[in-house]
């Protein structure tokens, strides 16, 4: 008999969350999705293409017609000069082009600056490519990092740095003078970035994304990474988008070609058409998406959370802290789904060292019933904590 294979990776903390959401019932926010099903115009052509389009292997880069909707999109929207034909790839989801992006680029033993909180995917794909992370750790409120993090981590090894901008978990979204500084070390230092911009899309009030690809010397050595799931709120759809140079193209694309090959056309065709008739989605989802991130701050306040800003993202954070819960985020949001019937996301999951243990992440692309139950019951779950630490204290 072998002996029985255990994988060494965890399972995430989304999973985690809204597996004891579904099997407790529990309002849900946490894993990252809408309420709403979606554009319908761009879900009934993607019924279309099942029922009469081709369905057979797309080509291996993607449907053309889609690479021209991508390259066409950036051009409007940020300006960018991508020839869809050697500087767009279609992969399945962001997630396959992160691991596309780390498996072809990365070398063993090359050094990877990360930022912390991390998106769950990176550390586990960064080092099966044999990549060795180095961490920087951003704190709240702002979340922000200076020169000194940034040289104190780059090193003679480092070949990436890994930028996601705006930020899930922290709801930033970046200003020109920290992206300038980044782009600034990484044309120093022969840096390539790998730009995970998949909420690019998702930016409220006075905020502006800026790709930074588009920063001086950054041309050539970025990689941008979007996600059609967060542009139309179509988050199980896992169609991504890979852009760079010619020359990165090309790698990235021979490690798409063995990852998942292709994506399935008939989203892709969907997604095209999207991509190409949504100014009216593009201008009016971000302002529904503010209007009930507004709601669930002030429920929140209300109830005596302290709440920390957000710019973009489906997501808001609370400071337990500075909301007079002093167990740690984890144990709050165990308390919170088993005991109060609602699921967060503790922030803490999403640092590898030096975890900062007193935020909570909430999904607000929720309906207002969905909200309004969410902060009752985030409510009572504080009420119990503070009561167990009275219990505890007196
Ligand atoms: N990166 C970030 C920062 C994300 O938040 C997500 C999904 N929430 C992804 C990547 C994955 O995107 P996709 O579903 O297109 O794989
Ligand atoms: N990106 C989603 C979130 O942050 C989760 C995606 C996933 O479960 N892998 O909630």
């Amino acid at each position: 008999m072998p002996n029985p294979i255990f994988s060494n990776l965890p399972t995430t903390i989304f999973e985690e969350m809204s597996g004891l959401a579904r099997t407790l019932g529990a309002v849900n926010l946490g894993q990252g999705f809408p309420d709403d099903p979606g554009p319908e115009a761009i879900r009934a052509r993607a019924a279309d293409a099942v029922l009469n389009g081709y369905n057979q292997y797309p080509p291996m880069a993607g449907l053309p017609e889609l690479r021209q909707a991508v390259a066409a999109h950036y051009a409007r929207t940020q300006g960018l000069d991508l020839d869809w034909a050697s500087e767009v790839t279609i992969t399945s989801g962001a997630t396959e082009a992160l691991a596309a992006a780390f498996l072809a680029l990365i070398e063993p033993g090359d050094e990877v600056v990360v930022f912390q909180p991390v998106y769950d995917a990176y550390l586990p794909l960064i080092r099966r490519a044999g990549g060795v992370p180095k961490l920087v750790s951003l704190q709240p409120p702002r979340w922000r990092f200076d020169r000194a993090m940034l040289e104190a981590a780059f090193t003679e090894r480092t070949r990436f740095v890994v930028l996601n901008n705006p930020n899930n978990p922290a709801g930033t979204v970046l200003p020109d003078e920290d992206l300038a500084l980044l782009a600034e070390l990484c044309v120093a230092r022969d840096v390539t970035a790998i730009c995970d911009e998949v909420w690019e899309q998702v930016v409220f009030g006075s905020a502006r994304h800026r790709p930074l690809i588009a920063f001086p010397g950054m041309r050539e050595r970025c990689v941008k990474i979007g996600s059609a799931g967060k542009m139309f709120g179509l988050t199980g759809w896992k169609v991504g988008f890979l852009c760079a140079a010619p020359e990165l193209t090309h790698s990235l694309a021979r490690a798409h070609q063995f990852l998942t090959f292709t994506t399935p056309p008939n989203l892709q065709t969907a997604v095209a058409w999207g991509l190409q008739n949504s100014d009216d989605w593009f201008r009016q989802m971000p302002r529904d998406l503010e209007r009930s991130r507004d709601r669930l701050a002030e429920g929140l306040k209300r109830e005596g959370f302290a709440v920390l800003a957000s710019a973009g993202t489906y997501f808001l954070n609370v400071d337990l802290a500075a909301s007079g819960v002093t167990e740690p985020d984890r144990d709050f949001c165990l308390r919170a789904v088993k005991e109060a019937g609602v699921a967060a996301i503790p922030v803490s999951a999403l640092y590898e060292e030096d975890a900062v243990t007193a935020i909570v992440r909430l999904c607000f692309s929720k309906r207002d019933e969905t909200l309004d139950a969410g902060i009752a019951r985030l409510a009572r779950a504080r009420e119990l904590s503070v009561q167990d630490r009275m219990v505890g204290e007196g």
